[in-house]
Parts: C-alpha cells; sequence; structure tokens
C-alpha cells in the first residue's frame, strides 16, 4: 500500500501551507476577536486565496477549474485548516456546490451559472435546508410522515415558482451571490418524494437576508437566514425535476459535505499539536519542561494518536469518495463519508480539550489561541445534523 501523495497532490498541499501561514494565520486571532459578528468576514483574503484557486478547487478541469480530486480537497482543506478552520470553511463550502453544479445541473444551468462563479473572486456559493423547527430531523427524516422536513412552501406560477417561508442557520448566507435552496413542492408526501431544489441567485425579487447569527466558534464564517417573500425562481432555475429535489441534492457520489468537515477537523486538530508542541518544551517550574514529565507525555501522545487516526481515515475515505465519483459501486454504498464526520467530532474536541489540559494550571487563564480551537471545535457538534442522527449514516451497512 503507498500512502504517498502525486506530484499534483503535493503542490496543492504546499502552496496551502504557504498561504495558511503566510497569509490566514495573521489575521486569523484578530478576526475572531472582531465584536460584531457581521463584520469578521474579510473580503481580501477570500480574494487572494481566490486567485490562488481555493475558491474553485472543485470545478472539474473541463470547465477551467483546478478539477483537484476528493483526496486533494481534503488536504487543501486541512492545511488551510491548520491556519484558521473557519476562513479554510469559506473556502470549501464552495466545492461542494459548484461540484453539484458540475454534475447535476443542466448546460444551460452550468453556463448561467459556473461560469460567473469561476470568473468573479467573490462569488461564493451556500446551500439552505435547516429551518427555524427543522434541522437533524431533515437529515434523517422519519420519512414516511408528511409533516416532517422542512415547510418553505414553494408554488407552481406559469413559468415561475413562488417561494415562501425562512431558512436559518445558512452559511455564506450574508456573502453568497448564489444559493441551493430547498423548498416544499407537495405536502401530502413524505419530503423525500415531495421536495424541489431551485437555484436562488440573491437578486432574486422577493428574497432578503436576515438576521446574522454571532457564533461562539467559527466567528469568521458567516451564518444568517434567508427570507423569502414571494420570491419569484425561474422554473428553468431547478435541479432536477419537481418533486424530484431529494434525488438532485444526494446525486452527488462525492458526499463531500462529510468528508470536508472531517478534513478540516484535522487541520484544527493539526494547529493545536503544533501549539503545544511549542508550550512543552518551555521550561516551567524548577527548570523542567512540561515535556520532562510522563502524565503530559501521556496526552501528547493521544493527541498526536487521535491526529494521525483521523488523518488515515479521511484520506481513506476521499480514496474511496473519489472511486465512487468515478462509478464504483462498492466504495459508492460505503458509510465511511459520514461516520468519518463523527469520528472527526469527538477527535477534534478531545485534541483541542487536551491542548488546554496540559497547560496545567495556566489553563484556566484566557489563551486566545487555545481558546479558539476549542470554541470553533463546539461548532462541529451541530454541523449538517446532531452527531447523534449523523451517526445513524451506519443504517447503509445493514442494509
Ligand atoms: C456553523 C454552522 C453552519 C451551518 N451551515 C448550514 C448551511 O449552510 N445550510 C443549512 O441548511 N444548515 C446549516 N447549519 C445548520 C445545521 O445543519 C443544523 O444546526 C443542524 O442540522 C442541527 O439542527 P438544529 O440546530 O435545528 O438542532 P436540532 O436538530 O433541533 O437538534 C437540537 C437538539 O435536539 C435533539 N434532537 C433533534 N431531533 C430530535 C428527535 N427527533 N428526538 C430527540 N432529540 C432530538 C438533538 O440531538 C440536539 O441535541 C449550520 C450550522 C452550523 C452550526
Amino acid at each position: 500500500m503507498d500512502f504517498s501523495f502525486n506530484q499534483e497532490q503535493r503542490e496543492w498541499q504546499m502552496k496551502a501551507r504557504q498561504f495558511a501561514e503566510e497569509q490566514i494565520r495573521p489575521i486569523s486571532l484578530a478576526r475572531d476577536r472582531i465584536a460584531d459578528a457581521a463584520s469578521t468576514w474579510d473580503w481580501d483574503i477570500i480574494k487572494k486565496g481566490s486567485k490562488l484557486g481555493f475558491r474553485t478547487l472543485g470545478v472539474p478541469k473541463a470547465w477551467g477549474g483546478p478539477g483537484a480530486d476528493l483526496v486533494t480537497q481534503c488536504i487543501v482543506m486541512a492545511e488551510l485548516a491548520r491556519g484558521d478552520s473557519a476562513i479554510s470553511k469559506a473556502f470549501s463550502q464552495n466545492w461542494k456546490w459548484s461540484q453539484l453544479i458540475a454534475v447535476v445541473c443542466t448546460k444551460d444551468q452550468q453556463e448561467r451559472f459556473l461560469k460567473p462563479f469561476l470568473a468573479d473572486d467573490t462569488y461564493m456559493l451556500g446551500g439552505a435546508r435547516t429551518e427555524p423547527n427543522v434541522g437533524s430531523d431533515h437529515r434523517m427524516t422519519p420519512n414516511s410522515d408528511p409533516k416532517t422536513g422542512f415547510r418553505l412552501k414553494a408554488e407552481r406560477d406559469g413559468d415561475h415558482w413562488i417561494l415562501n417561508g425562512e431558512k436559518t442557520f445558512i452559511a455564506n448566507g450574508s456573502v453568497g451571490k448564489l444559493f441551493f435552496v430547498s423548498a416544499r413542492t407537495d405536502f401530502k408526501v413524505p419530503v423525500t418524494e415531495g421536495s424541489t431544489e431551485f437555484i436562488v441567485p440573491t437578486d432574486t425579487p422577493g428574497f432578503r437576508i436576515g438576521k446574522k447569527f454571532n457564533k461562539a466558534g467559527w466567528r469568521f464564517y458567516q451564518n444568517a437566514e434567508l427570507i423569502f417573500e414571494n420570491a419569484r425562481i425561474p422554473h428553468t432555475n431547478i435541479v432536477g425535476e419537481v418533486n424530484g429535489g431529494w434525488k438532485a441534492r444526494t446525486s452527488d457520489p462525492s458526499q463531500f459535505n462529510d468528508l470536508e468537515l472531517a478534513a478540516n477537523a484535522v487541520g484544527v486538530c493539526d494547529a493545536a499539536v503544533e501549539a503545544i508542541m511549542v508550550f512543552v518544551k518551555k521550561p516551567g517550574r524548577g527548570g523542567r519542561t512540561p515535556a520532562d514529565q510522563q502524565r503530559v507525555q501521556l496526552k501528547l501522545a493521544e493527541m498526536h494518536m487521535l491526529t494521525e487516526s483521523l488523518r488515515a481515515y479521511i484520506m481513506r475515505t476521499a480514496w474511496e469518495r473519489d472511486l465512487a465519483c468515478a462509478g464504483d459501486k462498492v466504495q459508492a454504498a460505503s458509510a465511511n463519508a459520514g461516520l468519518v464526520m463523527v469520528y472527526s467530532q469527538e477527535v477534534i474536541q478531545r485534541v483541542t480539550a487536551l491542548n488546554r489540559d496540559v497547560r496545567g494550571s495556566a489553563r484556566g487563564v484566557m489563551n486566545a489561541s487555545a481558546d479558539k480551537l476549542e470554541r470553533d471545535a463546539f461548532i462541529w457538534t451541530h454541523l449538517a445534523g446532531d452527531s447523534l442522527s449523523r451517526i445513524k449514516t451506519i443504517k447503509k451497512m445493514l442494509r
């Protein structure tokens, strides 16, 4: 078995590492400290990263994008996250949606949305499912009950659809130019059969941004409400078929929305391991360094083991998903993308907690870097569905 990266993957890794060290890290803590959550965003870092290909990484070469495979995307994600996981996520949020445009959308939609996305360094993408009363359950809905699942309503009006309702906590919400929005087009059947996926540009009449959320972690990343008040969407903006939204959204075999979160987590773990290795080598009480103490060594070993096992699981899963995207049916059925995300939540929270714990009594003192890593790590608990419901991905293996 060969664990080495190919030349292209190594080049992306080095480019991302350099960008994280020279551009992301120097602004990370300052951005995190800004009290107004809507002001933590920085277009300058987005534009610089975009010019290096980090915004468009997932766009296939046929469309003029970098066409990076999923292994490469995970490598880049982790490197950027070592600098700042929220900034890394702001970039990768575009990868999965541009991938969906490339894989699932019509030629006309690709022309209308992929081309401007590639041309504009500030063109950000997002996807909206969560609503004030609908969160985890749209991931593992009790499929038979039409009362569960999102309620945003879409009604046909000639060549258009009229959308009414609200989405909440939507990533890139206040900075995005285009959103994939899941709406209900038939309330009599379960959400899996009665929903449709709409492509909604932000200049759509009747569409506006609502509240922006003041999060404890990932403060750079913008989460906002999307409000639809008789929003008028052309029929040509439907992804797939009417009432085929569930299928459209799940027909991208990359399952990158789980994988990217795990890859981001390993970058945070790398940052925590790196920080603690500096700390433990500094002389402490009686001239001894914390690294001289066996109990500290045990904790360092645990941090390292967990980080490396997560990395191995991510890379194995990314390899599987690349094969699935190339048509491999065995790998397509793997449950690992969901499970590695669950594992990443446990690892990131343990490793960032140990980063604080090893600091002894100093751990009770405010430490901007350790605090940030822990606050960012907490975000994993409620990302993309509660982790308890996410672990039900295992049902794939029981079929
Ligand atoms: C940083 C961030 C970015 C996000 N980005 C997006 C985005 O871009 N697009 C988007 O659509 N959403 C996004 N979300 C929303 C995210 O998907 C939801 O937070 C997630 O699905 C959980 O839903 P919820 O917050 O409604 O919590 P809930 O699902 O309501 O869960 C709250 C608690 O209730 C429990 N619970 C839930 N259901 C049940 C049940 N049936 N029985 C017993 N207990 C239950 C859960 O275990 C949990 O402890 C984002 C969230 C975060 C934090």
